[in-house]
């Protein structure tokens, strides 16, 4: 009978550097990095692949994997330490580069996250046991995982991370429960075989009830509201970063079943306060601007779930607060109840504290690069403090920064990454439609595509235009967009399936670094 794996030099090491918190001490890490390079040895020397015989259980080969990812996560984030979060080290690509080894194989975190542990095991709560180096990640566990008794432990895992108020929060008045977004990250995994954002929602609901003791009866009409994300480090060394303007996400989940958009960016124009030298849409003073229409709205309520997330995109939306104030009174006053996201550069602070004073469903998103300063033209001191001061008072209607960026314009010919979060929220994944007048232009991107037609309006009359910008005169505004959660289709695919700029419209629409508000 071969020897069962052991873990005791992982236990030992996890007990000497996670807090009580469940944080990691990197220095002291870095002490006993041989104990580590030990551990990681062991685990590419053995695993349930090559040795099976050593794995004689499926919660050893849990357990195997789960330790693994924890191990290895660790081991890479020290070859970088310090740093301050797993998306700033210097190779990048954390998740996807293949440098460890387990029982021979080379394999990324993704490949044991994705490819074994998702995709062998069945288990959800997996997700409150592996910890990927980031504040919003299930506390660390000071000992390593064992094959027996593993399912408690898992249970335990999941509903210590449930009594966590970051994680979990049920506002009954409300009626709402504000949740980690690692339910919707992971929202399939949560729901079985279900295709709609409802039924996600309703299997993160049953999760919930199931890990906590709450009747599903009581909360089954609930609004579920993902928190953001923290992605700053794990680190016992420093505090995180709850500031009260917190990194933006958005809250919409694209689900194969779903049969109403989800979310619709509305778009006025590229008139602005500012000319960010990034910018996306070309935004400037001599940029063109055109109210929202009735026609516009009606064609949005037509199109977008009475719930979904309407998006007020810019140009600089506070330049016309009272139009945008009206457009929005439009939609509720016809049945919108969702959530409306304003995208602003926050220099006029009153404006835009006024836009969202007018409705109580509203958020604002400020362009990072201006509320911090960086490469850009700070916002003016008084501004920042206001709003932060408003944030300070409004938690979750003011964001900073937000990772989907909508590309027109001159920013059509700019190159883009693929998003981190593709699979769950659809943009990069070759699913972008853009509507234009008359229909021109309406881009297909895929077989599951869904085309959105606007209504015809006039072309707006000769604006635009710096030399270079593909000519948004005639395009107008409105672009409507539609997102497929689908697979993810590498940068490249979109690019050969057709995503090329048209110059009579809004043209390709996708995530990108850069900023526009
Ligand atoms: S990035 Fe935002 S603030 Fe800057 S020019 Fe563009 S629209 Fe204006």
């Amino acid at each position: 009978m071969p020897e069962p794996f052991r873990y005791d030099a992982w236990s030992g090491l996890l007990a000497e550097i996670v807090t009580a918190e469940g944080k990691v001490d990197y220095a002291r890490l870095a002490e006993r990095r041989d104990v580590l390079e030990r551990v990681v040895a062991g685990l590419g020397a053995a695993s349930p692949e090559s040795d099976p015989a050593r794995f004689p259980a499926e919660e050893d080969r849990l357990a195997y994997w789960l330790n693994a990812y924890n191990a290895f996560t660790l081991h890479a984030i020290l070859a970088e330490y310090p740093i301050t979060s797993v998306w700033k080290t210097c190779a990048g690509q954390f998740f996807q580069r293949r440098q460890h080894v387990a029982g021979g194989r080379a394999l990324s975190l993704d490949d044991i996250e994705h490819e074994i542990l998702r995709g062998q095991f069945a288990e959800p709560r997996i997700h409150f046991a592996i910890n990927c180096g980031s504040n919003g990640c299930p506390p660390m566990r000071p000992a390593a995982y064992e094959g027996e008794r593993l399912r408690e432990t898992l249970r335990a895992a999941a509903e210590q991370f449930l009594a966590g108020e970051w994680n979990l929060r049920v506002d009954h008045d409300a009626r709402r429960v504000f949740i980690s977004r690692i339910f919707k990250m992971y929202a399939e995994d949560f729901a079985g075989e279900a295709g709609s954002t409802e039924e996600y929602r309703r299997g993160v609901l049953r999760f919930v009830t199931q890990h906590t003791g709450l009747p599903l009866a009581r909360i089954a009409d609930y609004e579920v509201v993902y928190n953001v994300y923290d992605w700053g480090l794990n680190d016992a060394a420093r505090t995180p970063h709850l500031g009260p303007i917190l990194f933006h996400e958005p809250v919409e989940h694209f689900a194969e079943g779903d049969t109403e958009l989800r979310e619709l960016h509305l778009y006025e124009g590229n008139f602005c306060n500012r000319t960010c030298a990034w910018c996306t849409i070309n935004g400037s003073p001599e940029g063109w601007y055109q109210r929202y229409s009735p026609a516009v709205l009606d064609q949005a309520l037509a199109t977008l779930a009475p719930d979904g997330n309407l998006k007020f995109y810019g140009g600089e939306p506070t330049l016309h607060a009272g139009e945008v104030k009206q457009a929005i009174r439009y939609v509720r006053e016809r049945g919108f109840r969702g959530l409306v996201t304003v995208f602003s550069n926050g220099v006029k602070a009153e404006r835009l504290i006024d836009i969202l004073e007018s409705d109580r469903r509203s958020e604002a998103v400020l362009n990072y690069s201006i509320y911090h300063g960086r490469d850009a033209e700070p916002l003016p001191p008084h501004a920042r403090a206001r709003l932060e001061a408003w944030a300070a008072e409004h938690p979750g209607r003011v964001f900073q920064g937000y990772k989907v960026l909508f590309h027109a314009g001159s920013g059509a010919d700019l190159p883009y990454d693929r998003d981190r979060e593709a699979g769950f929220h659809g943009l990069g994944t070759g699913c972008v439609h853009v509507s234009s007048l008359g229909g021109r232009g309406a881009r297909s991107c895929g077989a599951r595509a869904r085309r959105v037609e606007l209504p015809d309006v006039p072309p707006a009359s000769g604006r635009a235009s710096r030399a270079g910008v593909r000519s948004l005169t005639g395009a107008h505004l409105r672009s409507m967009v539609e997102r497929d959660a689908g697979g993810a289709v590498p940068t490249e695919a979109a690019e050969k399936a057709g995503h090329t700029a048209d110059p009579s419209n809004l043209t390709r629409i996708m995530p990108a670094e850069g900023s526009a508000t």
